[in-house]
């Protein structure tokens, strides 16, 4: 007889955990730590070295930390994966270890607002040049290549209009660059989208949206597919070369298949710190419980909304690609066959005063810069979120001035409809 794989669900509660083997607490608890005690001075010389795993310091790994990191590997399928500070972080970590100053990646324009800027500005002071491409036109991503490009970076369902990305026409381009694709799945969540079954070398999740789910807690994760062959032509200095900290190995030889998801902590976390508290660990492995059963309440509300929505006179467009007829339907019927997820977009007539006036009218809706808790939110990304980009670059974003986003909760769908409807007729 063969083992059963188990689903999607049993995964999301138990992958990683285990009774704790001193307490018998069955909840992970929180190891609010910094630091670990050694066996004995072997102990501490073999995991200094890498020759054995064990914990050391929590900026390097933590044992919640550590639950959470094999639980997303375990719903994304990847071999390994670290979990950061914050989705911006973990984006950090992911750069530092692929690029070296003056290499390309090719960046998706239909980002994250806050992903825009720090490609564009603190990446460029890294000497890490982005070449933007647009989903739209598959050919742009071609053109972009040079010898120097090292990433492909895309969204899966992306910001801020909830658009499809066709995760394996860029993946077979990524493949022509000889270079990873990092796939932003905080949108989906592997619920959704399975990026690595589509090509994905890389997954990049911000937890503090869908993972966690609740809004209490920032995080970020890197999933590692364990598909990219990081040794060819010496592309990626940190993984090929010798390690001299670490008595000269090559992380790719030592590591094979999850050496990325080793050297983004031996060397990204290492260095640059940006750990993930593990209270907050706790809190986004609480959160990915009822990932499933959030992910498919939001999806549903979601379309109930854009329906709605839809069928409104104040309304002149809404772009949600569950929608039937939408631009995105096909690709969504593809990538995110459960549900198109609760982010989207439409047009006011009344542009840019009347998104003020709804994003001030709401009562239910929460009018903030998030995405991905409970709660309903909501948001005028031209004069918040996408207000640092030129009107062009708006546009180019899907965050035109008459925009207005919606991040949709898990709340009763006619209470939803009844915010947005006296909001929209005062
Ligand atoms: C929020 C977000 C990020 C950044 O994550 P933080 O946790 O806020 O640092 C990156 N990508 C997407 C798609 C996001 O929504």
């Amino acid at each position: 007889m063969t083992e059963r794989l188990p689903g999607f669900s049993t995964l999301a509660v138990h992958a990683g955990a285990q009774p704790d083997p001193t307490t018998g607490a069955r909840i992970t608890p929180i190891y609010q730590t910094a630091s670990y005690v050694f066996n004995d001075a072997d102990h501490a010389a073999s995991l200094f070295g890498l020759q054995s795993f064990g914990n050391i310091y929590t900026r390097l790994t933590n044992p919640t930390t550590a639950v959470l990191e094999e639980r997303v590997a375990a719903l994304e399928g990847g071999t390994a994966a670290v979990a950061a500070a914050s989705g911006h972080a973990a984006q950090f970590l992911i750069f530092h270890t692929l690029m070296q100053p003056g290499d390309e990646f090719i960046a998706s324009r239909r980002l994250y607002g806050g992903s825009i800027n720090q490609f564009n500005h603190a990446f460029k002071n890294f000497g890490w040049n982005v070449v933007w491409a647009d989903t739209d036109d598959i050919a742009s991503f071609e053109r972009a290549i040079s010898p120097k490009t090292k990433a492909v970076f895309v969204e899966s369902i992306a910001n801020p209009g909830g658009t499809v990305t066709d995760l394996e026409a860029i993946a077979a381009i990524a493949r022509k660059a000889n270079a990873p694709l990092i796939v932003d799945n905080t949108l989906a969540s592997p619920y959704l989208v399975k990026p690595i079954d589509h090509g994905a070398d890389i997954v990049v999740h911000s937890a503090t949206k869908f993972l966690g789910g609740h809004g209490n807690s920032l995080g970020g994760i890197v999933v590692d597919a364990g598909t990219f062959d990081w040794s060819r032509d010496n592309r990626y200095p940190m993984l090929s070369e010798p390690r001299p900290e670490y008595h000269g190995i090559k992380l790719q030889e030592t590591f094979g298949n999850f050496a990325f998801a080793i050297a983004v902590r031996v060397l990204g976390l290492r260095d640059l710190g940006p750990a993930i508290s593990p209270f907050n660990s706790f809190m986004i492995l609480t959160g990915i419980e009822t990932l499933a059963l959030r992910m498919q309440k939001h999806c549903d509300n979601a379309k109930a909304l854009a329906e709605w929505l839809a069928a409104h006179p104040a309304v002149s467009w809404v772009n949600y690609a569950g929608l039937p007829g939408d631009k995105y339907h096909v690709l969504a019927r593809k990538y995110a066959p459960k549900g198109a997820g609760a982010v989207f977009t439409f047009g006011l007539k009344g542009g840019y005063d009347a998104g003020i006036k709804l994003v001030s009218g709401v009562r239910l809706f929460s009018h903030l810069a998030n995405v991905g808790d409970t709660r309903s939110l909501i948001i005028h990304p031209a004069s918040t979120t996408h207000s640092q980009l030129t009107d062009e670059q708006k546009a180019a974003a899907g965050a035109g001035v008459d925009v207005v986003r919606l991040s949709v909760g898990i709340e009763d769908k006619e209470d939803l409809i009844a915010d947005l409807d006296q909001a929209l007729s005062t």
